[in-house]
């Protein structure tokens, strides 16, 4: 059971490594920080762009983790190429098939989130786009879907996994950060992941989250995170 963790964005070089010592400690390897940013608002925080590569490409060399991060275009896919270790789909560009027929062509992993309201068939239609050309490591993120109501963020769609499982042979991870845009509701919902039989997870988390920059309301503390790994353990040793 992978865990890829970090803040929603990278902030600054302080906040990356404290976050870094902390996924040191736990034993995580993978780090992820959004520096390109799909903000609803155009006038949000739209991630530290360019600059951010410079700090995350730092951190890695510091600390030996792999960077998981997010590009919305062909030319952020250029631009970060030697710095992320993963690229990361979000669910806005599921279907940005530019983009995905330049992932194929990448020799990188790929993590495609399912779109906020696309279907299985999309979502497998969508990682086709980029096995079709050549590259094979695709993994598939389920991160909740839309529904009618916004007392949690999205509906973290767990029957989608168990399917998913049976329909590829794909690696199936869970963010259960944007499933539940909650805190209190982020580490059942992780437990829930791994029982259904998830092979991963992707956290937010940050030092200080009432500080986040973005998605505030669900980040983990650094100590919650630690207490999501530890109760997910158990889980998975159960299953
Ligand atoms: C993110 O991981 O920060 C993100 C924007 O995710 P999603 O595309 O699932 O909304
Ligand atoms: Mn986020």
């Amino acid at each position: 059971m992978v865990v890829i963790a970090g803040p929603c964005a990278a902030e600054s070089e302080t906040q990356l490594r404290t976050v870094a010592e902390c996924l040191t400690r736990l034993d995580i390897r993978l780090l992820r920080a959004g520096v390109y940013k799909p903000r609803t608002s155009p006038y949000s925080f739209q991630g530290l762009q360019d600059e951010g590569l410079q700090l995350l490409h730092d951190i890695k060399r510091a600390y030996g983790l792999g960077i998981v991060s997010e590009v919305m275009s062909v030319a952020h896919l250029e631009r970060a190429y030697e710095v992320f270790d993963c690229f990361q789909v979000g669910s806005r560009n599921m279907q940005n098939f530019e983009l995905l027929k330049a992932l194929g062509q990448v020799r990188k992993p790929v993590l495609l989130k399912r779109g906020l309201a696309a279907t299985i068939e999309e979502l497998l239609g969508a990682a086709e786009y980029i096995l079709a050309g050549g590259n094979q490591q695709v993994i598939l993120c389920e991160r909740g879907i839309r529904s009618f109501d916004p007392a949690t963020r999205n509906v973290l769609d767990l029957g989608a996994v168990a399917l998913l499982k049976r329909l590829t042979h794909l690696p199936v991870i869970v963010d259960p950060s944007h499933a539940t845009g909650r805190r209190e509701l982020v580490i059942p919902a992780a437990r829930a992941a791994v029982a259904v039989g998830a092979d991963g997870l992707i956290v937010e988390c940050h030092p200080v989250p009432q500080q986040s920059v973005s998605d505030a309301a669900q980040a983990l503390s650094l100590d919650e995170l630690e207490q999501l790994v530890r109760e997910t353990a158990r889980v998975a040793q159960a299953v």
